[in-house]
């Protein structure tokens, strides 16, 4: 299948578009390299652009004669919406109806759509299913349920199949240590953890330690990259152009940011230090996935279930590369 991949050149989006060109399909990169990385993508499957530039984008979805659409390009930072959620609506709503605009010039009419599990926010019911109330607490959040929304409301009245995945926690590295992590700044808890490991930080800040969870951290579902690649690929395939569907993508096993901590501590055998301090705004209590949908409807099962095989991984990557990418980050 010929499939173009905006935000290809991100984490998540890069190793989606890795895993479909290893399985045969024809995919491409359409990212403008803000927060992407030309070595994230192999040669020559990168095409620099802006999702908010509607022409130039149905222009090069045209050209490479795209049949469906991964949609990743995304503001991703939960506390950074808080503190500029104009960016985040600019580039996840405004850019996301400019995508739609260009796919309906290309006539393209299948998309996947990368959601969150941000999404259900403040829902009581954890694990989370696709049916769980969606309550966002955080612009960030707010902004993938309103794209939701939109994609729901274009398929309705222009045809459009669609596949919207509410991703839980991405997380871990290539298994070859090649491709992994590296956002600028770091925010995620994970490759922090890491980096004190390696000893370019010297604490981790664990943000709350009085939420109404076992231990007062917060809850997540850890899912390795490579395991939603895996469902990408399984979601592409099952979308006609008369798909309406949403799956939950993540392992069903919640980790607390101190079991994080004692599982990094455990990989690379040295003890972190932290502080607990002041809660970071608009983080949603526990997020976890009841992730059955996924495996019974499309087959999918998470190749690294247990946290400490998502970190090894990551702890391989933070190794090999202790400046992440270099300098090839933004290098157009
Ligand atoms: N976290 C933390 N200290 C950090 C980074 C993250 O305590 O320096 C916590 C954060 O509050 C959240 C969890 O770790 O509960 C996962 O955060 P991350 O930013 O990795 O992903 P998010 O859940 O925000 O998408």
């Amino acid at each position: 299948m010929k499939i173009f991949v905006t935000g290809g050149a991100g984490y998540v989006g890069s190793a989606c578009l890795r895993h479909l060109l290893a399985q045969g399909h024809d995919a491409v990169a359409y990212d403008n390299l803000c927060e992407g990385h030309r070595a994230a993508v192999p040669d020559g499957r990168l095409v620099v652009g802006d999702i908010a530039d509607t022409d130039a984008l149905a222009r090069a979805i045209k050209s490479h004669g795209s049949e469906a659409v991964m949609h990743f390009a995304a503001a991703t930072y939960v506390g950074e919406s808080v503190t500029n959620p104009e960016y985040h609506y600019r580039n996840n709503i405004a850019g996301t109806l400019s995508l739609l605009n260009a796919m309906r010039q290309a006539g393209v009419d299948r998309m996947l759509f990368s959601s969150t599990c941000a999404t259900y926010g403040l829902s009581p019911k954890c694990p989370m299913d696709e049916q769980s109330p969606q309550d966002p607490c955080s612009p960030y959040a707010r902004t993938k349920l309103a794209v939701e929304w939109m994609i729901r409301d274009f398929a309705e009245a222009y045809g459009l199949g669609f596949t919207l995945l509410r991703y839980f926690n991405a997380s871990g590295a290539s298994p070859d240590g090649e491709f992994g992590e590296d956002h600028d700044p770091e925010t995620h808890l994970i490759p922090i953890v890491l980096q004190i490991a390696l000893g370019q930080r010297e604490k981790l800040m664990v943000y709350g330690d009085d939420y109404a969870t076992p231990d007062g951290t917060c809850i997540r579902d850890y899912v390795h990259t490579d395991d939603l690649a895996s469902a990408h690929l399984l979601a592409i395939e099952a979308t006609t152009p008369q798909t309406r569907e949403v799956f939950n993508i993540g392992t069903g096993n919640g980790q607390s940011v101190l079991d994080v901590v004692r599982a990094c501590e455990e990989v690379v055998g040295k003890k972190i230090n932290y502080d607990v301090v002041a809660r970071r705004p608009g983080d949603a209590p526990a997020l976890v996935a009841a992730p059955s949908k996924l495996m019974d409807r499309l087959g999918w099962q998470p190749r690294y279930p247990d946290i400490r095989d998502v970190v090894a991984t990551a702890w391989k990557w933070h190794q090999a590369h202790p400046k992440g990418y270099g300098d090839s980050k933004g290098q157009a």
